[in-house]
């Protein structure tokens, strides 16, 4: 028996009474979950075995699935349903996250990232692609893939001016250095902006001006690294 903070991603209906649920957990990464009796409305699991639940919660290890024997619910992202803009950016990180979450992996910082970005982007009430833009960075960092904006692939030197960002390199390639690479032309002031969303937390995101080509690229550089692009919640955005 394990106690675990999960955050549910998918429910699944099962048997006539019980679902299955995909969950990100804080300390084994992406799991699978029997919540037995939990389509029946006195069920004390109903709440906790809900998409977007955030819950802490005692499990049964047999074989290799949870089975939840009782939840507390910490959070369930409610104010997301009144913004549907909200609701949908929520949806894709679900959708971005049950992809990239391995099975039986220590992702403590991923999952308190997303339970925070979730938080905030019940509390904003407009730009929440912004939020977005912001965890997908972050996201690639966590992976291992941070890019470097503050010096040139190429030279080393710092960055004080425009030049181009190289997805495929993971970086800056400064003005002088920019025909020695292949990337994107971003001005100085994008640079910097990017390198600002990568250092500060979600509840200061919301004072920097983040311009649609940053979120694209954003985005470009994280589905480079992880290999995907085709997430079907991206055509609700
Ligand atoms: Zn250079």
């Amino acid at each position: 028996m394990i106690q675990e903070e999960v955050l549910i991603l998918k429910e699944i209906s099962y048997k006539e009474n019980d679902k299955i649920l995909h969950a990100l957990s804080k300390n084994s990464g992406k799991i699978q979950i029997i919540s037995k009796g939990s389509k029946k409305t006195n069920s004390h699991l109903i709440n906790a075995s809900q998409i977007f639940a955030y819950s802490k919660c005692t499990l049964n290890v047999s074989k290799d699935m949870y089975i939840m024997t009782s939840a507390q619910l910490l959070d369930n992202f409610y104010n997301l349903k009144n913004n549907m803009d909200a609701y949908y950016n929520a949806c894709y990180i679900l959708e971005l996250i049950s992809y990239v979450a391995q099975e039986n992996e220590y992702e403590t910082r991923i999952f308190d990232m997303t339970v925070s970005v979730l938080s905030h982007l019940c509390k904003y009430t407009h730009e929440h692609d912004k939020l977005t833009a912001a965890y997908e960075l972050k996201l690639a960092a966590m992976l291992g893939y941070k890019p470097n904006f503050l010096h040139c692939l190429r030279c080393g030197s710092s960055i004080n001016a425009d030049g181009k960002f190289s997805v495929t390199e993971g970086g800056v390639f400064c003005g002088p250095c920019v025909n020695y690479g292949n990337g994107i032309n971003v001005t100085y002031n994008e640079i910097l902006t990017m390198d600002k969303i990568l250092k500060s937390k979600f509840e200061d995101i919301g004072f920097i001006e983040v311009t649609k080509h940053i979120m694209g690229l954003i985005r470009k550089f994280l589905f480079y690294y992880i290999g995907k692009d085709n997430f079907t919640t991206l055509k609700l955005l």
